[in-house]
């Protein structure tokens, strides 16, 4: 026989992840024991653990944390509280496509490109340094 009461939250909880927007966001990275630059260009030295937490929700799936973390021998494990590598893959293809990217050409994304980077353009940019006569 079904547990009605367990049926019942079940359907609550899937109208609540149903109603989520899907977002996925890096929350928290971290390295322990990072190299000197001098040491990881020259002699290829890498940190000790590197971790990175991505958050996400995703609509109609849930919500939690993804934490990956690579070791100095580049072996890289990930908790996907119980998602799963095809998940994963779709909430990392999430991430890709909402980011703003180094080639983006439509200026107020361009932007705030650079103020996220906090890098600046050189003049041969022609989003930041239009050429005369053009807006
Ligand atoms: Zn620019």
């Amino acid at each position: 026989m079904r547990d009605t009461k367990d049926d019942d939250k079940g359907r609550k909880l899937q109208a609540i992840f149903n109603q989520m927007p899907s977002r996925v966001s890096l929350v928290y990275g971290y390295t322990e024991g990072p190299p000197s630059i001098e040491d990881e260009y020259e002699k290829g030295v890498r940190a000790k653990k590197v971790v990175a937490v991505f958050a996400f929700s995703m609509k109609g799936y849930g919500f939690g944390e993804l934490t990956f973390v690579t070791d100095e021998d580049g072996q890289t494990c990930i908790d996907t509280e119980c998602s799963g590598r095809k998940k994963v893959k779709e909430m990392l293809g999430w991430l890709v496509d909402h980011a703003i990217i180094d080639h983006e050409t439509d200026p107020e994304k361009h932007k705030r490109y650079n103020e996220v980077r906090g890098a600046r353009c050189g003049e041969n940019c022609k989003i930041c340094y239009p050429p005369e006569g053009e807006p």
